[in-house]
Parts: C-alpha cells; structure tokens; sequence
C-alpha cells in the first residue's frame, strides 16, 4: 500500500473536512507498473455528492464577491502549495499512473503554473464602463462568478487538468465539486491535503470519489450546479451536452484529439523528429495532443522515418519510478489493448514495421514498446481513432492541398503540427487546418498563457490564457439611466 504524508487522510472532502463515503463503499487503485492494489478510497454515494454541492453552494458569494485580493492570495498559496510539494505529489502521481517520475513532478511545475496565470491577471476579471452613453445611459459590464461548477477530469494529467480548471473557476470566485478519474485519486487526494492546509474558505472546494454514473448524474442534474468543466473522451462529453441539456447548463469542454504531424520536404528533418519525438511519447503517448496521424512527405519519408527509428531504438520502457525510464506503462489493460489492435489493423491491412516489436511479441504487462509503422492509410483504426498509445503511424502525402485535406479527415479539431521552412506554407496549413492549437516546427502542447482547446468534436471552449479566465463567469450588463 502507498504511504505518503500526503495520503493521511483516503477520503472525500467535504465543506472544509476529510469526509468518507457514508456507505463505506470503496474502489481499489493500482500501481499498473506492478499490478499492485496501492491503495483503497471511498465510492460516495448519491448523498455525498449532494452533500458536495450544498457545501459548495454555501459558499458561494454573489452580492458580497470575495474581493480579488482574497482570491489573488488563494491562487497563489496553492501555486505556492504545489511547488513545495511538487515531489511528493509527482511520487505519488507516478505510482497511480506510470508516467516517468520526473515527468509526473514537471507536471506539478506544469499545474503550478497555471495558478500564477490566473493570479497576476485577475483584473481581466474587473467591471468596466463602455465608452460612451448608448441610449442615454451608463454602460457598466460585470463578470458574475458563473455558481458552483463540476469540474470532472481524466487520468492522463492526474495534476494538470484540475489546474486549468480550478484556477479559473477559483480566480472568478466559483465554488466546485470536483471529481477525479477512478485511475487517479490519490494525486487529486494529495492535491486536496494541499489545499487544506490554505485559507479557503470552507466548501470552496470539495472532492467526491466513486462511479461516474452517479457522481454524473447529481451534478448533471442538480439545479443548483450551473456548469460543469469536463476533459476526457469525446463519447462522455456529448452524453453530458445530452444530459444537460434540460437545464441549458453552461459547459466546457475538453475532448479527445486525432493530431495531424505533417512533415514538408523542406523541413528541418532531425528538427521534426526530436520535437515528435517529445511530442509522441510524453505519458507513453496517452495525451490529447500527441501526433496520431504522422504525414510525411513522399520524398522525405525514408529519410525520416530512419531517423525516427534511430530515436525510438534509444528509448527506455519500464516502471517510472526508476532512473532513466523514457516510457512508463499504459494505464490498463483496455487501454494496452487498443494500441495493440491498431498495430495488428495496420500491419494486417499491409502497413510495415519500421521499430518496435510485432503483436505477438508484446508479453504480459502493460508495456507498450515504442512502435513506428509505415504505409499508414485512411482506412486503418489507427488513423480514425485516437490510439492513445505509443504508436507512430506514418502516412504519405505530395501536395498542401492534399494534406491539409487529409488532416482535417476526423471529426476532432483539437491539436496539430507543420513541419515547413516555409513561411507562407505554414500560414496557409495553419490556417487551412480546423484545430485549436497549431504548432509550427514545435511539438510543444499548451502553456498557461495562451488559449487551448478544441474546434469540432474535440470540444467547447478554452483553458488556460485570458480566454480561459473567462470561462468561469458571466457577463452582466447594468445600464444606468440616472
Ligand atoms: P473518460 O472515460 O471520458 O473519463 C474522463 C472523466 O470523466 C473521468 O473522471 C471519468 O470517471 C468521468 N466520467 C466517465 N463517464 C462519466 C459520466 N457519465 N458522467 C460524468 N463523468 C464521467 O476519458 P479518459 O479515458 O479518462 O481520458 C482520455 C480522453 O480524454 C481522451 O479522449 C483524451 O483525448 C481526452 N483528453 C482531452 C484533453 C483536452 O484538453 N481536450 C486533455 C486530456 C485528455 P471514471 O474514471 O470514474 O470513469
């Protein structure tokens, strides 16, 4: 079983205190580098999410605001929280999910990061008067805390995701409910011990554990619950616009990706390999911005893929927790299993391994070598679907035209790449390709100071940059006549 000075306390939080299930149902977490049951946390009931969301509603504060200066501090005493501890919350993020250990603790850096953004830019958030007189009145516009939020996130940034998501929503003085994937509490748990040593006020932030299903439904359903920010599968995503739909509740979105990597001729080759390189296998390739469709020009596609090869013959796969491990396992074993189907679709549909192992080869364990095939074409699951994975597809192409067409073939829109000397190409491709986030000779995922999110079926709305700021708040307009 785990043990960390952070995990005192394996239970739910509520109003301000450590709070088990009142049924005393629990669920089991693993380390999936061992297979081991690391630890066993409450799967609240019906009753403790609502409970959840009255403490949380009594929190809320909308004739008497909390003045920025309170919510500047909270911002930056859990930034300041997160970066004291970024160790032992990396330890144990490492253990429930896998990733690297160095990795699991930059992604506390990563989450620490987006506190500060909302911190120092918390006057976006200030009334302001329109210019003017517009029919004779004075024009003042309000940013209105939106109400109590369900924030429900996935476990491939067990760390990362809620900090997009509570910076924003605590920078505009939202209570919330916060739900962590079943693969990854404990780094939510860790997370929380944090913040409870901090002056928030109580109910501001309250973690309930346990099935989707019911956890869903309350804060679907709950009137008193205006908004939920939701990261994961683009399937979950549409059953909460369904769910939801009712009430005509305000949602965020963050969903799944099919990221396009397109590689020109004139590119810097050993450039595009080393950021897809960064880009592909950061969390063993479970992220919603890794490259899952590589596309690499024809007269350049020997040289590149070689030059991939040579790369991903140098990686290290193995437990995360020890020195030197590039790649750690996969989550699950549904997830093992998909990459795995892809790869035995690809090469039975006549794509050819360039490095990695055959299906039959893999062995037990949740060990995914790093693959590359080539030959990748339309019809192949790992083309139409997001691996999630450690497997580098790779695909040919010949014109802009043809490229660009062939990256928007999927229904998501979140991130893609251009690999291009070539200015005006690139503005062309960036601008021809509908996806939130386009990185031009950079692999490089999102950073707190800039807008991220998905077009089409990879969601609504945007975290992270002065966008993200104003999720969490409505705007309300008071003229005034005299
Ligand atoms: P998932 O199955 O959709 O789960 C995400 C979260 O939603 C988990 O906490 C899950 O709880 C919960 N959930 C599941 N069913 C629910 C329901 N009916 N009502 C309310 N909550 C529900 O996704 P995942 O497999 O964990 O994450 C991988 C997906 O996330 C990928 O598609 C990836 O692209 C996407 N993602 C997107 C972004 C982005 O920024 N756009 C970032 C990261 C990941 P349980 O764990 O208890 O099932």
């Amino acid at each position: 079983m785990i043990e960390s000075p952070l995990l005192e306390n394996l239970t739910g939080y509520i109003g301000g205190r450590w709070t088990d299930s009142s049924n005393g149902a629990t669920f089991d977490v693993y380390n999936p580098a061992t297979g081991a049951v690391i630890a066993k946390v409450p799967s609240m009931p019906e009753q403790d999410v609502l409970a959840a969301v009255d403490a949380a509603k009594s929190a809320l504060r909308l004739s008497n605001p909390y003045p920025a200066e309170n919510r500047r501090q909270w911002l930056e005493a859990i930034r300041d929280g997160l970066k004291a501890n970024r160790e032992e919350i990396g330890r144990v993020l490492c253990l429930e999910h896998g990733k690297p250990l160095k990795e699991a603790q930059g992604e506390v850096d990563y989450a620490a990061g987006f506190f500060d953004y909302c911190a120092q830019n918390l006057e976006a958030l200030d009334a302001h008067e329109l210019p003017g007189k517009p029919r004779d009145c004075t024009w003042t516009v309000h940013y209105r805390p939106v109400g109590v939020t369900g924030l429900i996130v996935p476990w491939n940034f067990p760390i990362g995701m809620i900090a997009k998501k509570l910076s924003a929503a605590l920078a505009a003085g939202c209570p919330s409910v916060i739900k962590p994937a079943s693969e990854t509490p404990l780094t939510m748990i860790a997370f929380f011990k944090v913040m409870d040593g901090l002056d928030l006020p109580e109910g501001m932030v309250n973690l309930v554990m346990g099935k989707a299903s019911v956890i869903g439904k309350v804060l679907c359903e709950h009137k008193g619950v205006p908004m939920l920010s939701f990261t994961g599968s683009t399937e979950v995503g549409r059953k909460l616009i369904v769910d939801t739909a009712e009430q005509v509740k305000k949602l965020a979105l963050e969903l799944g990706g099919n990221a396009p990597f397109i590689v020109f001729e004139d590119a810097d080759l050993d450039a595009a390999a080393d950021n897809l390189m960064a880009n592909k296998f950061r969390g063993g390739g479970q992220t919603c911005v890794c490259a899952n469709r590589i596309f690499v020009h024809e007269n350049v596609a020997d040289a590149f893929g070689q030059k991939l090869a040579e790369r991903v013959n140098r990686m290290t796969v193995g437990d995360g927790m020890q020195d030197g491990i590039d790649i750690g396992p996969l989550i699950n074993k549904a997830g093992f299993d998909k990459v795995k189907r892809h790869l035995e679709d690809a090469l039975a549909q006549g794509a050819t391994l360039v490095a990695g192992k055959q299906p039959t080869d893999l062995g037990d364990g949740l060990f995914f070598p790093p693959t590359v095939v080539q030959g990748v074409t339309r019809n192949m699951a790992c083309y139409k679907e997001e691996t999630f994975g450690p497997l580098v597809p790779m695909a040919l192409f010949r014109t802009e035209e043809e490229v660009i067409e062939a990256g928007n073939d999927t229904e998501f829109g979140l991130a893609s790449y251009v690999f291009t000397a070539d200015a005006g190409r690139a503005q062309r491709v960036a601008a021809g390709l509908r996806f939130g986030h386009v990185g031009w000779n950079t692999g490089t995922g999102p950073t707190p100071e800039a807008p991220f999110g998905g077009m089409k079926a990879s969601g609504i709305g945007r975290e992270g940059g002065l966008e993200g700021l104003f999720e969490f708040v409505e705007a309300q307009t008071v003229p005034r006549g005299f």
